[in-house]
């Protein structure tokens, strides 16, 4: 009784940050927009630790009388979770979850648990698992409803199938269409809870083309054979949403929440969650994922100028989110961290986690001996370093590893050109046997392949900066594939940089010369700095101007972050150089792509 009493004060302390309520509209009224101030207090919700003036308890008296008969609707809890990324235990973790789940439970909620997409790429566990071993940890934290997000594609077509058909709780996405015209999962699912019929709509990004592998989506010819409503300016998958609603509406539904992998980055125009939102009706919630936006809650209008509830919980687990719907179905959101973990713990409410953290543990170490296991086989040692002198060198010259890295980017990239910096291999591989582990190691940032376009002139800018800091070494010297290049140490680097390190052009005579461009016939040809290449590289340095390379920032995205480092380095090694790394890579100064012509000489 007491844990009950507790929880309920958490509860009611809790609910005092709440960043935004609204009203739902279940069908005919429409007056909802006379509370829209509201929103403009979405501070306080970072702050759900307010739950640490912990002296109320001496005020539990309300909770002593639950005539229970009495009250005519329970309280419906919505958790809420997106782009967890494999991020199984940071931040609140899977266990937070299930015990935050257990504790609501406890004490007499209606709790439903949600995701809102990209859960299953992110890290080695999703790599190893091709997204299994998340799906399973998510039937056992006990999810009942997904939508998809372009993540949820990383690891193949069939691959999501079976990912699909693991999971206990349902997928649901209505603009996921298949070449008949058909939903390919689910568009909504009604959950009934407190005698309340509850409508989730599934949205994923029409971007997911983009974001994720578009072959996946073609036949063998190139010829599309799935869609996410992508046409019509953005029209076409809003009239798909609102035909969605309006099917679930006419079920008789109480609230309709749409699960929404959109996100609010300018780059998902016109496919944002706010526009979707603003020109549809009938949703009373969406929640959101894939920019990893922290939104408390907010509002935003919808096609009628009615106000839609909206948030979103970051990633990885910062945060949980938490949607209330109280006997009169009024509606509020809240985000969760871990000092609320903290607090319900100081109070002896998270004993239970029905098993979670046995089972997490259980998943992480599967997870630890697929790391051991042998995937692939060199037959000679890659190197970073000098093996004559022993220093490093893959900063500051062409290495085996260098060229195997960069020819990994290219070919999972099938782009023209690849660049690796030199500060992102990190660990050899000795002849022999190579595990998973060993791999990780020397990519074990967990960047992800990136292609955009790039004009000629990009790309020999980025080498002018790439050679700027020879002969002293550069953790953003480039490895690279595709390319030949002179490097003259006779020309002093004219390469100017702002205060923070970042290019901001080649002021006057350059060091890198004679800079060839590999041909489909194995030829190379002098690069042209008017045509457009595409290059393959990862996001850190194409998208986040890593180690300053700010050239590539505007460009058009082919490929965004399809695929982990490591993955990229041994699906290169199993699946283009049949599991063994072989004799072309055996010169630990590499293959003569980048020549430095030292001063003096
Ligand atoms: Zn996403």
């Amino acid at each position: 009784m007491k844990k009950v009493l507790s929880i309920v004060l958490v509860l009611m302390m809790v609910f005092a940050a709440v960043a935004c309520t609204s009203t739902p509209a279940p069908v005919a009224n429409e007056s909802k927009v006379d509370e829209p101030a509201k929103t403009e207090e979405p501070a306080k919700t970072e702050e759900p630790v307010k739950t640490e003036e912990p002296a109320k308890t001496e005020e539990p008296v309300k909770t002593e009388e639950p005539v229970k008969a009495e009250e005519p609707a329970k309280e419906i809890v919505i958790l809420y979770t997106n782009d967890v990324h494999c991020g199984i235990t940071e931040g609140i973790g899977y266990v937070g979850i299930a015990r935050i789940k257990a504790a609501l439970e406890a004490a007499g909620k209606e709790v439903i648990l949600v995701d809102n997409g990209d859960s299953v790429q992110g890290d080695i566990i999703g790599t190893l698992s091709k997204g299994e071993a998340i799906v399973q940890l998510m039937n056992d934290i006990g999810y009942d409803v997904a939508t998809i997000g372009n993540h949820e594609f990383d690891y193949g077509m069939e691959q999501f199938n079976k990912n699909v058909s693991l999971a206990k709780f349902q997928y649901v996405c209505c603009n996921f269409i298949n070449s008949k015209g058909e939903t390919v999962l689910k568009p909504y699912t009604i959950i009934e809870k407190a005698g309340k019929k509850i409508a989730f709509v599934g949205i994923d990004t029409p971007q997911t083309f983009v974001s994720s592998t578009p072959t996946y989506f073609q036949d063998g010819n190139g010829n599309w054979i799935y869609s996410f409503c992508e046409g019509n300016n953005g029209q076409d998958l809003y009239d798909k949403v609102q035909e969605t609603v309006d099917a679930a509406r006419a079920e008789g539904v109480d609230y309709v929440i749409a699960l929404a992998h959109l996100g609010t980055d300018f780059s998902s125009t016109p496919w944002t969650s706010g526009e979707v939102i603003n020109n549809t009706n009938g949703i009373d919630v969406l929640l959101d994922g894939h920019s990893h936006t922290k939104e408390p809650g907010a509002t935003v209008k919808n096609k009628d100028g009615n106000d839609v509830l909206w948030t979103s919980t970051e990633t990885k687990l910062a945060y949980l989110g938490m949607l209330t719907i109280d006997g009169e179905g009024k509606m509020s959101t809240m985000l969760l961290d871990t000092s609320a973990l903290k607090f319900m713990n100081s109070v002896g409410l998270l004993k239970e986690d029905n098993g979670a953290a046995a089972t997490v543990d259980a998943a992480l170490k599967a997870n630890e001996e697929l790391v051991t296991t042998v995937v692939a086989k060199t037959n000679v040692d890659l190197v970073i370093k000098d093996p004559v002198e022993g220093v490093r060198i893959v900063r500051s010259q062409e290495t085996n590893l260098g060229d195997l890295c960069a020819d990994a980017y290219r070919a999972m990239g099938e782009a023209d050109i690849a660049f690796v910096n030199g500060g992102g291999i990190r660990d050899v591989i000795p002849a022999g046997d190579v595990t998973f582990g060993q791999i990780i190691k020397v990519h074990p940032y967990g960047n992800a392949l990136c292609v955009v376009e790039a004009t000629g002139q990009e790309v020999l800018d980025a080498l002018e900066l790439s050679a700027a800091s020879l002969p002293a070494e550069y953790g953003g010297f480039l490895q690279v594939s595709g390319l030949k290049l002179t490097i003259d140490l006779n020309v002093d680097s004219t390469v100017e940089k702002d205060e923070k390190n970042l290019f901001v052009q080649v002021a006057g005579d350059r060091r890198v010369k004679d800079v060839q461009v590999l041909q489909a016939d194995g030829t190379y040809a002098p690069i042209d700095p008017e045509k457009t290449y595409t290059v393959a590289c990862h996001d850190y340095l194409l998208k986040n101007a890593g180690d300053g390379y700010t050239m590539f920032q505007d460009n058009t995205l082919l490929r965004d972050a399809v695929m982990l480092d490591n993955q990229v380095l041994i699906n290169y090694i199993v699946d283009v150089l049949g599991g063994t790394v072989g004799g072309e890579y055996v010169d630990p100064y590499g293959q003569g792509r980048i020549t430095i012509i030292e001063k003096g000489n």
